[in-house]
């Protein structure tokens, strides 16, 4: 086997980033991929008819545009990335529903008397838009070079993420949406981590916006592998590496696997305190998913809702944290959250002319092998009367199959370790949390800080530790186009 500078296990968006930053510094990189296609959490492929593609992982990209990482690679360079004016909406019953509009204006005012409410939560967060990408990209223990941002989200964390949570607004709306926002952490609400998330997330929907790759999340993926090729790298698909023997001699391995997959790669180079602490990293509950064709848009009630890419369906702030409770006791709520994308209202490449895909997900307990189709289309229609007239075909999935398509996923918890507060501090160490004591070894993946969502930033962090502590390289390289 020919020696490479590095190797790097897994081809999701942090493996791609971590090998794009180690090419871009001049050296030789070797990507090994387990399944057949390249991109982990963030493929897209023809799951039900011809000419239907679907987001496998991620479909709505918040940090596409926002993060460092992406913005030094210049991804809205390479990629079309549109942004709906509408960024998440969240439909009630037998009413309009809440919107959260990307202008903070038109939000404050369709939100009435809580308008005044939604917009000082948000305003100062979406003003320090920049510096919230920043904190929000790093170790949250790293000396704070945004003090007041970070003041600001910490304030707003606090009340949000505590019992608190129900003093601010006065109506039921602005909560439900929030709630919409926060609830993605897959925690019991209110939860401080879930709300530190929820807020970021929320504050870039009143920014630069939740962009919608064209062609899919696969398109961001194409754009690192391309990238990459360009600068000697090379990618081999189909090959599930069970040991660090297997790879060919190189001076850097960065794995974009789970933390826990170290234990099993060189079970006898890891210390006994960093296996500790690699066993003791906690997995959340999990997710089910279903993937629908559609023969036509989703005739939401509020039909401004076929404009909407993402909706959080649930119900009012109660009816959604009691849902989220069901799932942290075991067990499978008669009235689940449920997360949509309609990523085809805003990009014609995803299905046949007039035709749609509709892409879902509902939490459930870690493990799980429910398939939950029938409870997401079931709420559907609560808020969609005559959805199911318009499925032409559904692939579902449950926790299980989750974690069987991505080992990453343990347990079907897509975000490699539970997001709670221990593990946004700690997530697997408090320093240099991509550098592992086994030489040579770094984690790249989720399972690091940041944590999870496609940004690169775990990847590009680890690729910055790697190059400086293995091969004496300080400044990060240039990664425009
Ligand atoms: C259903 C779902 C919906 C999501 N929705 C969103 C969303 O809308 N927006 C968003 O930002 N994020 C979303 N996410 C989360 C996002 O996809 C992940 O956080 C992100 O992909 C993590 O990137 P990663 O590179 O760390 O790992 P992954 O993308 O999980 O990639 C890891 C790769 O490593 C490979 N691998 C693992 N072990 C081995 C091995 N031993 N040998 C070889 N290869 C190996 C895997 O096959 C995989 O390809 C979603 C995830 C899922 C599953």
């Amino acid at each position: 086997m020919t020696t490479v500078d590095a190797v790097v296990v897994g081809s999701g968006p942090n493996g791609l980033a971590a090998a794009v930053t180690m090419a871009r510094a001049g050296l030789s990189v070797a990507v090994y991929e387990r399944a057949a296609t390249i991109g982990g959490g963030a493929r897209t492929a023809e799951l039900t008819l011809p000419g239907f593609h679907h987001d496998v992982g991620s479909a709505i990209h918040p940090m596409a545009l926002a993060s460092p990482f992406f913005r030094a690679f210049g991804l809205s360079d390479r990629i079309a990335l549109t942004v709906p004016e509408l960024s998440y909406a969240h439909p009630l019953d037998g009413r309009d529903a809440a919107i959260a509009w990307r202008s903070l204006e038109r939000t404050e005012h369709e939100l009435g008397r809580d308008g005044a409410a939604w917009r000082s939560l948000f305003q100062p967060l979406v003003d320090q838009i920049g510096n919230l990408a920043e904190i929000s990209g790093s170790p949250l223990l790293r000396v704070p070079r945004h003090p007041i941002t970070l003041a600001h989200l910490g304030l707003r964390v606090l009340e949000q993420g505590t019992p608190t949570w129900n003093l601010r607004f006065r109506e039921s709306a602005a909560p439900a949406l929030l709630t919409g926002v926060i609830a993605h952490s897959i925690q019991t609400l209110p939860s401080m981590a879930a709300a530190a998330a929820g807020l970021v997330l929320a504050a870039h929907a009143h920014a630069a916006g939740w962009p919608v790759p064209v062609g899919g999340s696969q398109s961001i993926i194409n754009a690192l592998a391309a990238d990459l090729r360009s600068h000697g790298g090379t990618i081999t698909t189909d090959a599930h590496i069970t040991s660090l023997a297997e790879l060919p001699p190189s001076r850097v391995v960065l794995l974009d696997t789970s933390a826990r997959a170290l234990l099993d790669l060189a079970p006898d180079s890891v210390p006994a305190a960093y296996a500790r602490t690699l066993r003791s990293v906690k997995y959340g509950n999990g997710i089910a998913k279903v993937d629908f064709a559609l023969s036509d848009g989703v005739p939401w009630a509020d039909a401004r809702l076929r404009e909407a890419a993402t909706l959080h369906l649930g119900g009012f702030r109660a009816e959604t944290a009691a849902g989220e409770r069901t799932v942290a006791r075991g067990r499978l709520p008669r009235s689940p959250y449920v997360l949509v994308a309609q990523p085809s209202a805003h990009d014609h490449t995803r299905a046949p002319e007039g035709k749609h895909v509709l892409w879902a997900y509902t939490h459930v307990p870690r493990g799980s092998t429910v398939d939950r189709a029938d409870a997401i289309a079931t709420q559907i229609e609560r808020f969609a009367p005559g959805f199911r007239d318009t499925i032409l075909a559904q692939a579902s999935s449950s926790a299980q199959d989750v974690e069987y398509s991505n080992p990453n996923y343990i347990g079907g918890d897509i975000s490699a370790g539970a997001v709670n507060l221990r593990q946004l501090l700690r997530r697997p160490t408090l320093t240099d949390p991509w550098r592992t004591p086994v030489p040579g070894v770094y984690l790249c993946s989720s399972a690091t800080s940041p944590g999870p969502g496609v940004h690169g930033m775990a990847g590009w962090h680890a690729a910055v530790s790697a190059l400086r502590h293995e091969f004496g390289i300080r400044k990060a390289p240039d990664l425009a186009p």
